[in-house]
């Protein structure tokens, strides 16, 4: 039954340029002498290290676990020994470092204890997401979200639609039209396992008619399956987004400041579905990927299944790139990829093409001319938004009226840019303009933070003293008391008593005296004092 399908708004149609790198079968890409492994390839915390340098390896074992909720676990990708555990390029438009495992591969790629987990139909959904979640597995389109939690329903008891996304939108990158070609049964068994964690009614596999041998191998591969249909979209940029794509297949608009699972809806990548059946089927967790390798200055632009920690420049290499001829490499595609400031940084889980164009194929950009209000890229945007007003905000360093006109709904897929006829970058002001306010937001939040603990010291000063200034009442109070209530003699009135004592004592001496004197002159003849 065919799919009934909607449009969206905007939307652009730049060269495709994905023949070249689909003339040849997906192979394994060489095993490097050392792989570099971040510790932070997904959204959400990086995984913090359970192996120590020194430590041996076997392929697929946990080297970092997830640290939180929203982390995802990172396991070797082939066996070999753990050279060092600190900071190392990684792919990231800044061009920064991070912390990172490194393995030094022993050329033996020896796996480990693979789990079998049997019939997963009889396993309870929140099991299966906790070996999903094991698994190290993140969204594979290029997002990098932990799939565990995509594939939790929540508060519902089911969700009408799983949409598993081939659509492949960006230019040069035909890693899922591949995987789609070589490996839909695959695929197919990784859908069923996520209808099962999702409780899901129907899947809707979405491929955009520039794939036309992935679209037929497809429907051949679901002839027999219920509950299953693939969607022929026309060919647009940006449709493999995750609301515009929902927008097209079901006609439901996204909530702005809300998830699709909010309308019944979720959608994964068709190589997270992949990875899914590799780890609940066969035990083995996410460590490698399918990449695409192209652009002019590569002799054979193909895909490659990658272990992660490869190095870019290994994979140039196997690949006959002249980096001589290259003006730009970037990591993922020429609309929302990046410019890659080394070489040497490695495949991560959220890479799906390495491209190196020559200046032929990516014109100089001419200097940015000013606006001329020509409204084109408001035209162009799928999010509705008004490029312009936000290029000015931006430009203006206006940045709370850059949020009034929705910044942050923007998904960064360049349409604005590529139709702008001043060649004005607009997208780099956009995202100028988010990490100024991120910035705003992390120092706001340490002022807070520093106000909470010195108003907490303070009280605690004041606490204390009062607790004192209480204890030395309480104590005064009591001897107070104890004096009026026992009157027991002080310390000062004991030589006082002596000396009365003595005063007595004398006074009873002279008037024994006094009267033995009175008595001796009543006898005569008797001297007075006794003498002879
Ligand atoms: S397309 Fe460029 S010139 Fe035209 S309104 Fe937008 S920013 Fe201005
Ligand atoms: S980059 Fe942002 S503003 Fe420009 S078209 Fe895309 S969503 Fe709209």
């Amino acid at each position: 039954m065919s799919v009934r399908l909607w449009r969206f708004n905007g939307g652009v149609h730049p060269p495709q340029h994905k023949a070249e790198s689909t003339t040849e079968a997906l192979r394994a890409a060489r095993l490097p002498k050392r792989l570099i492994l971040p510790l932070h390839q997904h959204i959400g915390e990086a995984a913090e290290p359970v192996v120590n340098i020194g430590d041996t390896v076997l392929k697929g074992q946990l080297i970092a676990r997830a640290k939180g909720y929203v982390s995802a676990a990172v396991h070797a990708p082939s066996s070999g020994t753990v050279s060092d555990i600190g900071d190392y390029p990684v792919p990231h438009p800044s061009g920064m470092s991070a912390s990172c495992i490194v393995i030094q591969t022993d050329g033996e790629d020896r796996w480990g204890e693979r789990p079998d987990y049997g019939d997963y139909t009889q396993i309870d959904p929140s099991h299966l997401r906790n070996m999903i979640r094991d698994a190290g597995i993140v969204g594979l389109g290029g997002a990098g979200f932990p799939s565990f939690i995509k594939l939790n329903p929540g508060s519902r008891k089911h969700i009408d639609t799983l949409i598993l996304n081939g659509v492949e939108c960006e230019p040069y990158i035909t890693c899922d039209d591949m995987l789609m070609r070589e490996r839909p049964r695959e695929i197919i068994a990784g859908i069923r396992i996520m209808q099962h964690a999702l409780h899901a009614r129907e899947c809707l596999i979405a491929v955009e008619d520039n794939k036309p041998a992935a679209y037929r191998i497809m429907c051949e591969a679901i002839a027999k399956e219920a509950g299953i249909r693939v969607a022929l979209c026309p060919t647009i940029y940006p449709q493999g987004s995750e609301k515009q794509l929902i927008k097209v297949l079901t006609g439901k608009e996204s909530p702005s400041n809300g998830l699709p699972i909010d309308i019944g809806v979720v959608l994964h990548n068709v190589g997270t579905a992949y990875a899914v059946h590799r780890a609940i089927q066969h035990g083995e967790p996410l460590i490698s990927r399918t990449v695409t390798v192209t652009g002019g200055a590569v002799a054979q632009p193909r895909n490659v299944d990658v272990l992660f920690g490869t190095p870019v420049i290994d994979l140039l290499d196997e690949c006959g790139a002249d980096l001589g001829q290259a003006d730009r490499l970037l990591m993922g595609g020429p609309m929302m990829g990046f410019a890659l400031h080394s070489m040497n940084v490695p495949v991560i889980k959220t890479t799906n093409c390495v491209l190196a164009t020559t200046p032929a194929q990516t014109p100089a950009p001419r200097d940015a001319l000013p606006c001329i209000r020509c409204g084109a890229c408001m035209d162009a945007c799928p999010v509705h938004l008004l490029p312009q007003q936000l290029y000015w905000h931006a430009h203006a360093k206006e940045f709370d009226k850059t949020q009034t006109y929705n910044l942050f709904d923007c998904i960064e897929c360049g349409c604005c840019a590529y139709v702008c006829p001043s060649q004005i970058p607009l997208v780099q002001y956009y995202r100028y303009a988010k990490a100024e306010i991120w910035a705003q937001e992390r120092d706001k939040e340490k002022a807070d933070l520093a106000r909470k603990r010195h108003d907490f010291r303070q009280e605690r000063i004041e606490r204390e003293k009062a607790e004192r200034a209480a204890r030395l009442h309480k104590k005064k109070t009591e001897t107070v008391t104890a004096d009026k209530t026992e009157a027991k003699p002080s310390a000062g009135d004991e030589p006082k008593a002596a000396i009365l004592a003595a005063i007595e004592r004398a006074k009873a001496k002279r008037e024994a005296a006094a009267t033995a004197a009175e008595s001796s002159e009543e006898k005569p003849g008797q001297p007075p004092d006794g003498g002879t």
